[in-house]
């Protein structure tokens, strides 16, 4: 194999072997293979011209030549943010290498370059081996068909290299509970941040020491600018982070309750369409979607996304437009003055507004078996899928439920855990999940499948999760467990509205023909989203008889801002 480092164009043009990568070189790297020189040397002039700056471009001739790079650029501990692979290769296709370049590599974006023949391989390998994207050649010119496509997927790359390399260092035991909420709040909030388990990292005695922290004093959060918090709740670590803010108006055209999709939506809309607008979230944004490891069915994403990188786009598009984003603010109650629709926040914050948009959506039921709520947090989770997946390393994995949720986060696991162990209550999964991700459960060997069981027990040692205790058709067995996901269903936390908004039995909100049937006061009929308070709309999952799918919310979301228009226009 030649070992010519990152060589400009010409002089690497000729040659389609495998370069090696310079030892005192940190861009992150684009690793292109293709066979055929001329297409090799091309897309790597192009790539190292239009992103050359960032990342450097490395290139090889063969499949088997690229993962020898990689596994070299692993040794070396060197970031990889992009596997381009052309799909037809003698010997080893591009499907073939990328799949095994995944396990590399996992966190690289993975591009297949196609001729329009190979467009049905490419789109069996969007599952296969979770391709980000097919890019059908030629791509002339690169300014219109290559660049645009590349620099979207590296952005969102480095938003999530650049989330695990920064800034805060949080330092905490792995099956704590408080650990792992404060972990999750820094991911699910973007705040970049560094994780330091105390039993595994070294370093991160040596920082409590510098600190001088009392290891016993943990979660310890070191921020960037030298402040030391040891055992500091969400709202302290988010205040001093500035991820709280305060309101900046006294009155506002639309406040939006809950950064989920349909809230995100609105808070779109609203902001675009000239309304003043804030949106609460409790959390972080993202709502249920941001905890999806990848949803697939969301119009106009073939490859399917992320929840976290929607939240991400949705979140930067909000606040592009002109709108207002409160997090970790909780709304506790509503009330009417007047005209004026009055959301208070939790920590006796109010935001005044002419119009409400509630898009609180639905939390994860808990699971109601012993030991569970006393391991929450340390072995027991509930979502979470994405905070958690990279401590699953190497280990014993159960996901409880049988939706496409938990298929999605088995799925997801299995690409990080040794075996992932699915407890599925009914007869099989067909009843509950969809079709696509049957198929690619079963196409993934370290993942089980048991049907007709359920947890009964969960038990710890140390004080986290050890084993579950389940009851199968052969009876009761014990399966050893290190982290166990539970996905079962949700529920609408409405109690907040309670004797101001008329609900369902379940607790979810009445909205259009069900709200006049219940209580509505006027003679005008309510909007289709309109609750049984004038002003005051519903969208996404927390609306009675909504369709529980990310497109419906997004849909809701932007329809309820329309229906605010007209609301305010007659007002
Ligand atoms: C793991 C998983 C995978 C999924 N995969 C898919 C998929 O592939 N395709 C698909 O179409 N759907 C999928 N879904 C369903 C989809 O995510 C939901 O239908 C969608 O997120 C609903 O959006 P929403 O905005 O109505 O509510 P949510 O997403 O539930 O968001 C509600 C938000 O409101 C906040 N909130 C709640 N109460 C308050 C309050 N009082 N004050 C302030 N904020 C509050 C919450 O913190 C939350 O962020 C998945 C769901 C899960 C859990």
């Amino acid at each position: 194999m030649p070992a010519v480092t990152e060589p400009d164009a010409t002089a690497a043009d000729a040659d389609a072997g495998a370069e090696r990568p310079h030892a005192s070189e940190r861009r992150p790297a684009i690793l292109v293979v293709d066979d055929e020189p001329t297409v090799l040397a091309a897309v790597s002039r192009d790539l190292r011209r239009g992103f050359g700056e960032r990342f450097r471009v490395l290139r090889a001739g063969s499949g088997p030549q690229a993962l020898e790079l990689l596994r070299e650029l692993g040794v070396r501990g060197d970031q990889v943010a992009m596997l381009i692979a052309d799909q037809r290769m003698p010997g080893m296709p591009g499907t073939e290498y990328l799949a095994q370049a995944r396990k590399i590599a996992p966190d690289a974006k993975r591009v297949l370059l196609t001729a329009y023949a190979d467009t049905e391989a490419a789109i069996a390998a969007i599952n296969e081996v979770a391709l980000d994207y097919y890019l059908l050649k030629p791509w002339d010119p690169p300014e219109e068909q290559l660049f645009p496509v590349v620099e979207d997927l590296l952005t969102t790359w480095e938003a999530g290299a650049a989330l695990e390399a920064g800034g805060v260092r949080l330092i905490g035991h792995r099956y704590s509970k408080e650990s792992h909420d404060l972990r999750d709040f820094l991911v699910r909030n973007r705040v970049p941040a560094r994780w330091l388990d105390i039993e595994r990292d070294g370093e991160a005695r040596e920082l409590l020491q510098v600190a001088g922290v009392d290891p016993e004093r943990l979660p310890v959060a070191l921020l960037e600018d030298g402040a030391v918090l040891e055992r500091p709740t969400i709202l302290e670590l988010a205040e001093r982070l500035g991820v709280v803010g305060a309101p900046a108006q006294s009155h506002y055209d639309l406040v939006v309750v809950g950064g989920g999709p349909a809230g995100l939506a609105a808070a779109v809309y609203g902001a675009s369409e000239g309304l003043k607008t804030v949106l609460v979230e409790r959390e972080a944004p993202g709502g249920q979607a941001g905890q999806s490891s990848r949803i697939e069915n969301y119009l106009g994403f073939p490859a399917g996304l992320s929840g976290s990188d929607l939240a991400r786009r949705a979140t930067d598009q909000a606040r592009r437009l002109g709108a207002e984003l409160l997090t970790v603010h909780e709304a506790i109650a509503l009330r009417t003055e007047g005209a004026a629709r009055i959301v208070e926040l939790s920590g006796a914050e109010t935001l005044s507004a002419s119009c409400v948009i509630v898009a609180s959506g639905v939390s994860y039921r808990q699971l109601d078996t012993p030991g569970f709520a006393e391991l929450t947090g340390a072995g027991v989770y509930y979502g979470a899928a994405m905070t958690e997946a990279r401590a699953c390393e190497r280990q014993q994995v159960v996901v409880i439920g049988g939706a496409n949720s938990a298929g999605q986060a088995a799925v997801y696991f299995s690409g990080y855990a040794a075996k992932v162990t699915m407890l599925v209550r009914g007869a099989s999964l067909e009843q509950s999940m969809s079709h696509y991700l049957i198929e690619q459960i079963a196409a993934l060997p370290n993942i089980e499948v048991r049907t007709a069981s359920s947890a009964i027990a969960a038990e710890g040692e140390d004080g986290h999760l050890r084993r579950l205790q389940v009851q199968g058709p052969d009876g009761e067995q014990t399966l050893e467990a290190d982290a166990c996901f539970v996905f079962i269903g949700a529920s609408p936390r409405t109690d907040w509205l309670d004797g101001v908004v008329a609900r369902d039995a379940r607790g979810f909100i009445l909205a259009g023909r069900d709200a006049q049937n219940n209580g509505w006061p006027l003679q005008r009929e309510p909007y289709l989203l309109e609750s049984t308070v004038p002003g005051v709309f519903v969208a996404g999952d927390v609306r009675s008889r909504s369709i529980k799918r990310v497109a419906s919310a997004v849909g809701e979301g932007s329809m309820a801002v329309s229906l605010v228009h007209e609301y305010l226009l007659d007002a």
